[in-house]
């Protein structure tokens, strides 16, 4: 199974790429998480992008192409795989589509999630995520010790800088100037699909696999 799950921060891309990750035994390449991972551990790339991160702003073109051709270097990515903010620019959707024609890889498809802003900004302001395992929660669905330690590893749940209101207005118009335009760009591939957001995860997640059971082909063989 290869596919990009797309939409504005704080969608459900993260929360839906897990439960896909599970179901189809895939990859989930999560720029998001990759950078950060970078940034705590300080290396060159995370030194990088910290700045950018911060700001609400794009991590540069070159420096994400690059990160992704070594994340599909791997056999295990290459054969299934669930991108999870990446493309974010027609730039990098390029490339991607350059990189794909070079490795043999067939796309299964685009799901692009949709949400309205106030809902993003409610969900990213309630939004805690594992320090240790990167794991997201909700406030709506924590209680007691469960509000700061993660339930799955125990390591302390934070709240990401850049979920703070004011940067996540700035993301919002990032989205809407620079990722939006892609929607088009994936519509006339045919194998594109909006889904609704704004439904609980479990039937966002139904409506996922509905349409990649209606949708599947026969497995991909590179050429
Ligand atoms: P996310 O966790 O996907 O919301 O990503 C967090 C931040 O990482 C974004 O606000 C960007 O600064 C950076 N980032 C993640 N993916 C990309 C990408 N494909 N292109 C540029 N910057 C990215």
């Amino acid at each position: 199974m290869r596919i990009i799950l797309f939409g504005p921060p704080g969608v459900g891309k993260g929360t839906q790429a897990k439960l896909l990750t599970e179901e189809f035994d895939s990859v989930h390449i999560s720029t998001g998480d990759l950078l950060r991972e970078a940034v705590k551990n300080r290396t060159p790339l995370g030194v990088k992008a910290k700045s950018y991160m911060d700001a609400g702003n794009l991590v540069p073109d070159d420096v994400m192409i690059g990160l992704i051709e070594e994340m599909l270097n791997s056999d295990r990515a290459r054969n299934s795989f669930i991108l999870d903010g990446f493309p974010r620019t027609v730039a990098q959707a390029k490339a991607l589509d350059d990189m794909f024609d070079r490795m043999g890889i067939k796309l299964d498809g685009v799901m692009s999630l949709r949400v309205d802003h106030e809902e993003v900004v409610r969900r990213l302001n309630n939004r805690r995520m594992c320090r240790t395992c990167g794991r997201i929660y909700s406030l709506d669905h924590l209680k007691g010790k469960e509000l700061t330690q993660c339930r799955n590893c125990g390591g302390e749940l934070y709240h990401r800088e850049d979920d703070m209101p004011d940067t996540v207005k700035h993301r919002l118009e990032v989205y809407l100037k620079q990722t939006k335009p892609l929607k088009d760009f994936y519509r006339q591939s045919g194998r594109f699909i909006q889904i609704d957001g704004m439904q609980e995860i479990g039937y966002v997640h139904k409506m996922i696999l509905d349409w990649i059971y209606r949708n599947r082909t026969q497995p991909h063989i590179a050429d």
